[in-house]
């Protein structure tokens, strides 16, 4: 096992190091006294996958060893299939993906670093059996037809469709940052590939109390889901931030554009209501936007819930905190407060 199966744990390569070294799975989630250090890891990659769209470790500064991060992508794999939580799978699926992504592209730009192991673009092509599919061009890829149009399917169909793009010989032409995008769907299919699984009652019994753990943290997350009142002046200082920088000239990182989403969609704006209050007249961010909130608003549980205002922070989003955000930890409860505080108001919407 080393750091690169750790950081890209779906691999191949990860899950033969995982087969080689012939860990019982049964006895590490069935340990008795303290957790074992994979499952603790493993709750913690479920509970951020679901809270806060990253698998990174939580911001708290706990870190574990190479073997437990390794092994905890089979166990989440197990608690996000006990969980019952609407769209937990899809939604650690993405999770999965989207920090991969942040770490493949940072490796791609970082090959020279003799500091840190990295994964090439041609080794993760060849690991999803996509080394004959994608040819490098001079200042971009082509993709063979079948394979973009697989690995497109779910992304926004303004930009993806067929119709739009050049094809040649079979072979569609993408630039560098969009086979990114189509490795991020790659990585996405495999991870919820065969999920939720049908676990063994043995691993199940020996996962309970992670399994409580996790339901009973979204369910006991500190607001309360029914919002349905549009009224911006009472938003957190982070939300009307990101609003203005949103109807501005600023162009939002996909991280940002996740969290006020997210609020937008938990306080109950479909996809028009979206696009409307944020000012939104780019037809191609429009599209992304709009599969965006299509994917967070199957229902409005906490797994759905913008990230806490420890992740805000850590994105540096948290921005010009005053009292009120002083007595909460999550900007959907700042809301709810400033909400029950004043009383009647004119939804937005109703102007
Ligand atoms: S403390 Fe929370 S609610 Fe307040 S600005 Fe920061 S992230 Fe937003």
């Amino acid at each position: 096992m080393n750091a690169l199966h750790a950081r890209y744990p779906f691999l191949s390569a990860a899950r033969e190091a995982v087969r080689e070294a012939d860990v019982d799975v049964a006895a590490v989630v069935s340990r008795e006294g303290d957790r074992h250090p994979a499952v603790e890891r493993a709750v913690e990659r479920v509970r951020r996958a679901l809270m806060d769209g990253t698998v990174r470790p939580p911001e708290d500064g706990r870190r574990w060893g190479t073997s437990a991060e390794l092994l905890s992508y089979p166990v989440a794999r197990l608690l996000v299939s006990l969980l019952d939580a609407p769209g937990a799978v899809d939604k650690y699926a993405r999770a999965e993906a989207d920090t991969a992504y942040d770490t493949f592209t940072y490796d791609f730009d970082h090959q020279d670093d003799r500091t840190r192991e990295t994964i090439s673009l041609d080794a993760l092509l060849a690991d999803f059996d996509l080394g004959d599919d994608v040819e490098r061009r001079r200042e971009s890829y082509a993709v063979a037809v079948g394979t973009y149009l697989s690995l497109a399917a779910d992304l926004p169909a303004y930009e993806w469709r067929l119709a739009s793009r050049r094809l040649a010989d079979g072979r569609v032409t993408v630039s560098e940052a969009e086979l990114h995008e189509l490795l991020r769907e790659a990585v996405e299919r495999r991870v919820a590939s065969d999920l939720p699984l049908d676990v063994p009652e043995e691993l199940a019994a020996g996962l309970a109390a992670e399994v409580d753990e996790l339901e009973s943290s979204f369910t006991d997350a500190d607001f309360s889901h029914d919002i349905d009142t549009l009224a911006p002046s009472l938003f957190p200082p982070c939300m009307q931030a990101l609003v203005e920088r949103a109807r501005g000239d600023d162009r939002l990182p996909s991280h940002s554009w996740f969290s006020l989403v997210a609020f937008l969609t938990g306080i109950g704006l479909d996809a028009d209501d979206v696009l409307s209050f944020c000012e939104v007249d780019s037809p191609s961010l429009a599209d992304r936007l709009r599969y965006r909130v299509e994917r967070l608003a199957d229902d409005g549980s906490a797994q759905y819930a913008p990230p806490s205002c420890a992740t805000m922070a850590a994105y540096g989003d948290c921005v010009e905190k005053d009292g009120r955000c002083e007595t909460i930890t999550h900007p959907m409860a700042y809301y709810e407060d400033a909400l029950a505080e004043s009383g009647d108001v004119t939804d937005w919407r109703e102007r």
